[in-house]
């Protein structure tokens, strides 16, 4: 099978996409993008063995590489709309293909996000490149950079399973509600777009919640106050470990790609979903606290003060 027919069985699907012109088969996609909204612009690269492990299925890889980018447009506040694939193979293996296009085209449609052109190469390892271009209202992305003393700090959905998840996934589980949050992660696009000119910042959390809340932080120069006990915790990890290593999950392990973002709690009252765990400071440091006793909280995890 030549590149030709490889793109033209697996990745080229007829349809009249929102935008699309001219979408795969010509040398450039030609796009129509709304010229009252502004455009963001996301990329990011999963490398065998380093993202994702050797034998993982190709159609979890592919739904992950969506969803990853997926989840950075959310953070934004915007919609997804166009998305370019480049795909490098060690060969083309016709069943590896098949699973990958149909775990891609999965998170496309649950998305609404058309796929208009790519890349195919061979290579040593599997790496997935994706891109998507996505929408917003002019002025309204949420950057990182605007958090402000008093604000609330909030987060979506559960934190620590994907972490809990992948370690069930090297012990070679995969059937479980914790392996399935870190193959296919939720972008939080529904919510991302209501935050659109409400939340003051907003990161997706794909490093552990505590790095990433430390990231958000110092992009203002403040600081914030949590209260770990306000975690939201799956009732899968409730099972999955004391709670010790629960909260360990879900402040340091990475991959949740839920949202952690700042707001006046009366601009976002009426979205469902969140959970407040604290508030933007002064102080250029994050302070935690567990059931009113601090602790200090790095990347190996926590422990109470001395
Ligand atoms: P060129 O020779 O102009 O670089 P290619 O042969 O690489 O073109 O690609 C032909 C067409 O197929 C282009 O429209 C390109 O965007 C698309 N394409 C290539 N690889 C992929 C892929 N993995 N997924 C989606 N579209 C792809
Ligand atoms: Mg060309």
């Amino acid at each position: 099978m030549d590149e030709f027919e490889l793109i033209r069985r697996y990745f080229k699907r007829n349809s009249d996409a929102y935008g699309v012109v001219a979408g795969i088969g010509d040398d450039g996609a030609v796009l129509a993008p709304d010229t009252a909204q502004q455009q963001v612009q996301v990329i990011d690269t999963l490398v065998e063995g380093v993202h994702f492990p050797h034998d993982t299925d190709p159609a979890d890889i592919a739904y992950r590489a969506v969803a990853v980018n997926l989840s950075d447009i959310a953070a934004m506040g915007g919609r997804p709309r166009w998305m370019t694939l480049a795909l490098t193979l060690p060969n083309a293996n016709e069943q590896w293909l098949e699973s990958f296009a149909a775990g891609l085209f999965e998170a496309a449609d649950e998305f609404d996000v058309a796929l208009v052109g790519g890349d195919t190469t061979s290579g040593p390892l599997v790496v997935v490149t994706v891109s998507i271009t996505g929408e917003v209202r002019p002025g309204a992305a949420v950057l990182r950079s605007g958090a402000k003393p008093g604000d609330a700090i909030y987060v979506t959905g559960t934190f620590g399973d994907a972490a809990a998840g992948l370690r069930l996934l090297q012990r070679g589980e995969s059937n479980d509600d914790l392996v399935q949050r870190f193959l296919r992660p939720t972008a939080r696009i529904e919510i991302g777009a209501a935050l659109a000119g409400k939340a003051t910042a907003a990161i997706d959390v794909s490093d552990g919640l505590a790095g990433d809340l430390r990231k958000l932080m110092a992009a203002r120069g403040v600081g914030g106050e949590i209260q770990i006990e306000r975690l939201p915790i799956s009732d899968a990890l409730r099972l999955a470990g004391s709670e010790e290593q629960q909260y360990q999950w879900a402040l340091c392990g990475g991959d949740d790609y839920e949202l952690c973002f700042t707001a006046k709690e009366d601009a976002v009252a009426n979205i469902a979903g969140l959970t407040q765990i604290g508030r933007v400071t002064r102080s250029a440091c994050l302070n935690c606290t567990l059931n009113g006793d601090v602790v200090e909280v790095n990347d190996s995890g926590y422990r109470h003060f001395q």
